[in-house]
């Protein structure tokens, strides 16, 4: 292992042969730009999701599906989005990126998701859009709350899926419904294509907006290169960013999806035996999901205050365990502490308390029952 790696590495994307196969196929088919693979990897993603009429468009990254979708939103300045200050960074930035302004929600004590009754509290005559964001895989308790308040108010809902593909409820697969969806195909998420990401929506104009939006504002340039050719004539229709998805990504990106149900089914059972192994364990609280169709991505667990989840910390890495803290709020940091905001007393509990560990797709039982040992022995 070299310097700063832990023997238990939190994230291990799979990377077997048949990710690598269809990598170099990609290469040797001499078209690496966005091409059929990446029309492919569109309407695969499309099928696994299901539901009528929802339009995929994958991106560059997930940060790439976020800002499209700021866009699509028809966020700009003067405009406010409610977000959780207990968000990734992307998320924020692709949010301010578009101009508005960030008003900074609360979470529910529960999925760590927007809380639909500070959300309420943060509407104001600016507010244009709502952020959810389903933490590590756990679709957000309070996003059919939120998506009726934004009907209701005719504002957009985007959802921060990043951690979320494959999570399916009563309602349908995160992503087959709702407003605007996001997901991420990052180095560390569950399906990776290495960077990527995809925008879903369900409305064919708007995904023609979101297809200029991610090849430089241009007319029909994509649609040509999805045919394996330039177009020739173009025309600019708008400000647009670099944000396809070439040939290679895709195809790992296809690979991987082919393998979802069992990456899912092995991190579901990983899930359940953590939570087995640290039931009745005093001052520790695990995961609030029995992981009914959710597709585990990261397995937290929360600690009583910030001093033992540092000695915790320090317990797990020492050992060789990789472990990892919750992100701080928004509103903690430099760039977005001026924020408007509720009170966020949910949000600075978790982002003080939360520990990340280990969790793999495919994840061996030994390295399993070497997690859990050494998360138990600190509480001995
Ligand atoms: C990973 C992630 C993103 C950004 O996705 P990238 O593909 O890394 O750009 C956004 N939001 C959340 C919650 C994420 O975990």
């Amino acid at each position: 292992m070299s310097d700063g790696v832990p023997e238990i590495p939190l994230f291990v994307p799979y990377l077997g042969d048949e990710v690598r196969r269809a990598a170099l196929d990609a290469i040797d088919g001499g078209w690496i730009g966005p091409g059929p693979l990446t029309a492919r990897f569109e309407e695969s993603i499309a099928a696994r999701l299901g539901g009528e009429r929802r339009r995929v468009v994958a991106t560059s990254s997930g940060t790439a599906a976020l800002h499209t979708a700021s866009i699509v939103a028809g966020l700009g300045p003067g405009d406010e989005v409610i977000i959780p200050s207990f968000d990734y960074v992307a998320g924020h930035q692709a949010a301010s990126a578009s101009g508005a302004d960030l008003v900074f929600c609360d979470v529910d004590p529960l999925t760590w998701g927007a809380d639909p009754e500070s959300v309420r509290r943060l509407v104001s005559p600016r507010t244009k859009a709502i952020v959810v964001v389903h933490f590590a895989g756990v679709r957000a308790a309070g996003t059919d709350a939120i998506l009726e308040l934004a009907r209701a108010r005719g504002l957009r809902v985007i959802e921060d899926a990043a951690h979320a593909f494959g999570t399916v409820t009563a309602a349908g697969a995160v992503g087959s419904h709702g407003d605007l969806t996001c997901f991420s195909f990052g180095p560390v998420k569950i399906v990776t294509s290495l960077e990527g990401g995809a925008l879903v929506l369900g409305d064919e104009q708007e995904e023609a907006v979101a297809r200029e939006v991610r090849v430089l504002g241009l007319d029909a340039d994509l649609s040509a290169r999805y045919q394996r050719a330039r177009s020739v004539q173009y025309d600019v229709l708008r400000q647009g960013y670099r944000y396809h998805l070439g040939s290679v990504p895709a195809s790992i990106g296809l690979a991987q999806l082919a393998l979802l149900d069992s990456f899912i089914e092995s991190r579901r059972r990983a899930c359940l035996h953590y939570d087995q192994a640290f039931a009745g364990i005093d001052g520790l609280r695990t995961p609030a999901t029995d992981w009914v169709g959710v597709s585990p991505f990261e397995y937290v667990l929360q600690v009583e205050d910030e001093e033992t989840r540092d000695l915790f910390i320090k317990h797990l890495t020492s050992s060789g365990v990789g472990a990892g803290k919750t992100w701080i709020g928004g509103h903690e940091t430099t760039f977005y502490g001026s924020c408007r905001r509720d009170d966020l007393a949910v949000t600075e509990a978790v982002s003080r308390t939360g520990v990340i560990i280990p969790l793999h797709s495919l994840m061996g039982s030994d390295v399993l029952h070497r997690v859990s040992d050494v998360v138990r022995s600190f509480f001995d």
